[in-house]
């Protein structure tokens, strides 16, 4: 039979999928002697069987009893009890933290008769009270569905009624006043009496728990962050601890190093006299836990304590929430601490140079998409800048854009094309939306651990907080700051590693980690112009050059110029993993290929491409100077031919215009008749890659004749060209072998013409199911693989990518059919089974065949963890991303059977 709780000293922090993350983690805190509050977890498979059975498992019902009375023996105090009850929160954690997604429940276990037991025990009449009132705006808001608003409103009029400025301002009378006023919100809106029985209200709010695994906001963040719908949640029961006690009690949130620069050094917000969520929520200002020190100096000690302790224990960056009740520290949550790009590569050297962990074990600190961050471009330092304010720089990047001040206009400025700033007090999850299109975030109020630094931070959007100076009018729809009045439309900048706010567009300029990149270390080091900044640039050279270090594959870029290699080469491309002819066919050129179409006999046709012989040749002396000394893959000419002939219906009016003037060109006309005999009604499908090669003579040896006389011309000017030549599209061995034996052919002539022998490698992408599941036949003919992953997407599923992007992929990310598009992402279970059919057939025949990848996928972090894992050589991707897919490939070595995506 199942076991759906577990007490906190049960269960430790490798049990994320079974406890949540804040289960298994407030377990392993109690298991190394941490003060946190007795309790227990709720398993994540009790929700699932809610959410599939609709009820909770009956069973569940008695292992709650079960544990409620191990707690109430243990500290001598009862649910419901007159004089001292016990009280609990219940709370939601999932596996992946889901920063506001599901509401927790304080208080639960007060009622009429206990909220007197709580004033007598605590000797705090107003703090039983608040903690009532508390109770029922939370259980009727998150249990009840109760408009959460009645409530705000309520207290707001009391607070008005009697002249308090905040809440704390309100006295025991005022607050049992609003309790009355509360319990009357909820018999409107429910029709029944707010629950008084503890235990009624403990398994509502457990249910309620399960429930809100379920709504818009926490489905919409889940899809955002790729997290599967079917994991559920686990629930928390925790013992109640007061942070609202009076003076000697608080509440606060702390990271034992700085979240943004790495710096060590203990870093939080806490707030005296509150409970829960008033640290984050903005509605007071917070004070530093240097301030704590000054407060509270014995119970600040052992709040560092406890945080060297969490560090040294996860060897990473911890976050904490924790409250001080009368002076006794309590720890109510931590986690392996959410990270800017920056700090994530300073804390993994850090760490390493402290002795912490090893430099493979940083290389799972950091991650692609961290350092794709870090390639973006900075504002230009010494542009002129009108400094508006300077805040909390809570999430980094340079953002430019105009000013909206709620999710509507950000949606409507974004669809009409504009960048747009989401600016408001602070932002709760009502505003992702909004959050999701903006190019940056500002508040005014709010602390580094508020919900717009959290939110931004995880989506990698650049964001300041805390913004004071700035005040934020919703009514009448203005911005006032530093003397001015702004109005959405106007453009403003956020600098979110400075916390700079500026008026007006500001010029960007390259981050010096591209800098580094590009140019190299002391490139680098020259770029930065302060400390933290080359503290960066080194720590990234030192993770990237062990990613190098330790990888198995190769990095490729895709490129199809010299000037295009070259720009790779730099950022560390150990070759071209796909150079498109194609593209050397447009613009100017592409009338030979015109020619090569309308050519009436072979004659014409070899006329027609003897003229583009020394062209091709050209492209290639060219690429493979670039490239000399590494391998360069060259496809030969792959998309169907109308793509270089005129438009159908643009030519065939041109041509009856001219008929009806009587002004017929024979040209125009037999061009016509070429394209429409060469239309196509699916030329993702038709007349491309082997098959022209196939169909029209001479167009594959023409290239190939191109590619060994750049060869030759290469060798005689003393370098070391080293092309490999690459079939599109093959889908049977026989159309590799004719090609092969022309290409053999060509290069055996071009070879006795320059006294040489020209022995190129010739081999095949493998984009097609039936090259895949045919590969051990294909690899007869063929010296090397590339995975085409676009076209094997577009094949395997029977998509037309530019036909089904637009069409319904919204619907199938909604709908979770997808929960990434497959060309942004390798369908590993489709697709990735064909390519390690493919790599199985190819090495069954072959067995160091050597195989790569070169569509997009092959720079897509989680991709290319699947490569390594397939056993393929390289991976091949825009220049961009060469740094990129070092890193990732490194990190698939380092950290071979582990999930990197956790
Ligand atoms: P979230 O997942 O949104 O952080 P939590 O479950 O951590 O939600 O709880 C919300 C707030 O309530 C936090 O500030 C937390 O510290 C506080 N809290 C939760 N349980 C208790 C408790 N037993 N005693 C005191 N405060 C609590
Ligand atoms: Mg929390
Ligand atoms: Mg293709």
């Amino acid at each position: 039979m199942a076991k759906y709780v577990y007490r906190f000293s049960e269960g430790n922090k490798d049990q994320k999928d079974l406890l949540g993350g804040k289960g298994a983690n407030l377990a392993e805190m109690t298991k190394i002697g941490l003060p946190v509050p007795p309790g227990f977890t709720i398993t994540t498979e009790a929700c699932r069987a809610y959410m599939r059975d609709g009820h909770v498992p009956p069973e569940l019902r008695v292992e709650v009893t079960m544990a409620v009375r191990e707690i109430e023996d243990a500290i001598g105090r009862r649910l419901g009890d007159f004089h001292e009850p016990l009280l609990v929160s219940v709370r939601s954690g999932a596996k992946f933290s889901m920063p506001g997604m599901m509401e927790t429940v304080l208080n639960v276990g007060l009622n009429d008769a206990s909220v007197k037991g709580l004033a007598e025990f605590s000797g705090d009449e107003r703090f039983a009270w608040d903690s009532y009132r508390r109770l029922i705006q939370m259980f009727g808001k998150t249990v009840l569905d109760i408009d959460g608003d009645l409530f705000a409103r309520a207290l707001d009029e009391k607070k008005t009624a009697v002249g308090a400025a905040t809440d704390v301002d309100l006295s025991a009378e005022d607050l049992r006043d609003l309790v009355a006023v509360f319990k009357g919100i909820v018999q409107d809106e429910t029709g029944r009496e707010f629950p008084q029985h503890p235990r009624e209200q403990l398994d509502m709010a457990i249910e309620a728990v399960f429930g809100s695994w379920n709504t818009e906001r926490a489905r919409l963040y889940r899809r955002r962050e790729r997290i599967p719908n079917d994991l559920g949640t686990a629930v928390n029961v925790v013992t109640m601890v007061f942070g609202n006690l009076g003076e000697t009690s608080g509440t606060g949130v702390a990271f034992t190093r700085d979240p943004s620069t790495g710096h060590s050094g203990v870093y939080g917000d806490y707030l005296a006299n509150a409970q829960g969520e008033d640290v984050v929520s903005g509605i007071r200002n917070t004070l530093s836990l240097a301030d704590l020190e000054q407060l509270d100096p014995a119970s600040s000690a052992e709040l560092r304590q406890a945080m060297r302790r969490l560090e040294t224990h996860y060897r990473d960056l911890c976050d904490i929430e924790f409250t001080i009740e009368r002076g006794k520290l309590w720890m109510l949550q931590t986690r392996v601490g959410k990270r800017t790009a920056g700090a994530a590569f300073r804390i993994a050297t850090q760490l390493v140079d402290e002795n912490l962990i090893t430099m493979d074990e940083a290389l799972g600190r950091v991650s692609g998409a961290q350092l794709s961050q870090l390639l973006f471009p900075q504002f230009d330092g010494g542009a002129e800048k009108e400094l508006l304010t300077r805040a909390m720089a809570a999430s980094p990047g340079a953002a430019v854009g105009e000013i909206v001040l709620d999710n509507a206009q950000a949606l409507e400025r974004t669809a009409a094309g504009a960048k747009v700033i989401l600016v408001r007090r602070e932002t709760n999850p009502d505003d992702l939306q909004g959050m999701i299109v903006a190019d940056g975030v500002l508040t005014s109020r709010g602390g580094k651990t508020s919900h717009a630094a959290v939110v931004a931070r995880g989506m990698g959007t650049t964001a300041v907080v805390g913004a004071d100076a700035i005040d934020v009018d919703v009514t009448k729809k203005e911005v006032r700051v530093a003397g001015k009045v702004l109005h959405p439309g106007d453009v403003i900048a956020l600098d979110g590693t400075t916390g700079e706010v500026f008026l007006g567009e500001v010029p960007v300029m390259d981050s010096p980690v591209m800098t580094y990149i590009s140019d190299g270390l002391e490139a680098g080091l020259a770029a930065s112009n302060d400390d933290a900044t080359r503290e960066l640039v080194e720590a990234v050279d030192r993770v990237l050059t062990h990613a190098d270090d330790v990888r198995r594959m190769k990095v490729r870029a895709n490129a199809d110029t010299a000037e295009d290699a070259r720009r790779a080469r730099q950022r560390g491309a150990e070759g071209i993993g796909l150079c498109r002819t194609e593209h050397q066919f447009l613009g100017m050129r592409r009338e030979y290929i015109e020619h090569v179409v309308l050519a009436q006999t072979p004659e014409d046709r070899d006329a027609a491409l003897t003229d583009l012989l020394p062209l091709q040749r050209q492209d290639f002396t060219d690429l493979l100077g670039a490239m000399d000394g590494l391998p360069t893959t060259i496809r030969l000419i792959d998309p169907p031919l109308h793509e270089f002939l005129p438009d159908l219906t643009e030519l065939a009016v041109k041509v009856a215009v001219a008929e009806e003037k009587g002004q017929v060109d024979e040209h125009d006309v037999a061009l016509l008749a070429a394209v429409q005999r060469m239309h196509e009604q699916n030329p993702m499908l038709g007349l491309r890659g082997v098959r022209l090669g196939l169909k029209v003579p001479g167009l594959f040896a023409l290239q190939i004749r191109a590619i060994a006389e750049a060869t030759a011309a290469r060798r005689e000017a003393g370098g070391n060209p080293l092309p490999e030549i690459m079939v599109p599209l093959v889908g049977s061995v026989r159309e590799l072998q004719i090609v092969r034996e022309e290409a053999e052919g060509i290069l055996a002539e071009v070879g006795r013409e320059h006294g040489i022998t020209l022995d190129l490698p010739i081999g095949c992408m493998i984009e097609l199911p039936r090259a895949a599941l045919t590969a051990h036949r294909i690899a007869e003919e063929a010296d090397f693989f590339s995975f085409g992953t676009n076209d094997l997407t577009q094949t395997t599923w029977g998509f037309s990518r530019d036909d089904v992007e637009g069409a319904f992929f919204a619907d199938y990310l909604e709908n979770g059919v997808l929960t990434i598009s497959p060309f942004e992402t390798l369908d590993a279970d489709g697709v990735g089974a064909l390519v390690r059919a493919g790599v199985e057939g190819g090495r069954s025949t072959k067995p160091h065949l050597h195989m790569g990848v070169c569509g997009e996928h092959g720079g897509d972090p989680e991709s290319i963890h699947f490569f390594h894992n397939a056993g393929l050589d390289y991976v091949s991707c825009s220049p961009f991303r060469v740094p990129i897919a070092r890193l990732e490939a490194g990190r698939a070595a380092a950290m071979a059977g582990e999930d990197a995506t956790a």
